[in-house]
């Protein structure tokens, strides 16, 4: 489902270069919860976003669900980001807009008509639980109740691969449990392909399948999260 290959990302200003990811390799099979752990500044945040073009890479390839992101503009880069949702630590939702109008917007740039629109908000109300709350205002919402938001329209358009980037980072321990909760809930029933990037431990041992550590922008371990946390 996703592919790297020597894949670097070096940002430049100010006469200075940073490499952010050096040279990493990696593969995620369809239906997979794959889990990148690493301290701050490792390169996690600026790999899960080379896999949806918000970051372009300086050199190598990045195939997800099919397509090269590094070779591809426009249109074709715009429906190729269809197929793939992403979710952030502070949600980024829209604040003047209700739960049901947060869930639509992606439905709505894409073009979807009203009434398919409803119901499909219906169902992703449903599958994220937060059936009762959907003329609320995203200040009116728990952190937890936040997320399950950002989840719901991160799925409206029927994506391939789910992004999570530090998505639990903000909740406290118990909801943190339920948002992880949902996630494999969610990885089962539709055979969602889910990457995260975390800093916690915890997070990978909960729900990964298998998982990568990075440092300096490379990736120093890679395997089941079994076999890499097995260490005495
Ligand atoms: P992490 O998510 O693991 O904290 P990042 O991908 O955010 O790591 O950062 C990796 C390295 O790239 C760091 O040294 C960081 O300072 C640098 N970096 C990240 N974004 C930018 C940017 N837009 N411009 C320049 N340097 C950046
Ligand atoms: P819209 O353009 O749909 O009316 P807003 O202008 O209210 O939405 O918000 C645009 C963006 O600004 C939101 O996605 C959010 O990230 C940020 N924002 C707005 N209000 C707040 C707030 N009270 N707290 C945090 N972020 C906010």
């Amino acid at each position: 489902m996703i592919t790297l290959k020597g894949v670097k990302k070096v940002y430049k200003g100010n006469g200075r270069e940073v490499v952010a990811v050096d040279n990493v390799d990696l593969n995620i099979k369809q239906g997979e919860i794959y889990g990148i752990i690493g301290y701050s500044g490792a390169g996690k945040s600026t790999l899960i976003r080379l896999l949806n073009r918000l970051e372009q890479a300086t050199e190598g390839t990045v195939e997800v669900a099919g397509r090269d992101l590094t070779k591809i503009s426009g249109s074709e880069l715009r429906r190729a980001r269809q197929e793939i949702g992403m979710i952030f630590q502070h949600f980024n939702l829209l604040w003047s807009r209700t739960v049901r109008e947060n869930i639509a917007f992606p439905l709505e740039i894409a073009g979807v008509p009203k009434n398919e629109r409803m119901k499909r908000v219906d169902e992703l109300i449903k599958l994220v639980g937060l059936e009762g709350r959907e003329d609320a205002y995203p200040s009116q919402l728990s952190g937890g109740q936040k997320q399950r938001v950002g989840i719901a329209r991160a799925l409206a358009n029927r994506p391939k691969v789910l992004l999570c980037d530090e998505a639990t980072s903000a909740l406290d321990p118990q909801t943190t449990d339920q948002i992880l909760e949902l996630l494999v809930d969610i990885n089962k029933k539709l055979g969602l392909t889910i990457v995260l990037i975390t800093h916690e431990m915890h997070v990978i041992r909960k729900i990964c399948h298998r998982v990568s550590v990075m440092e300096n922008g490379r990736i120093v371990e890679q395997g089941p999260v079994l076999e890499v946390f097995r260490k005495p």
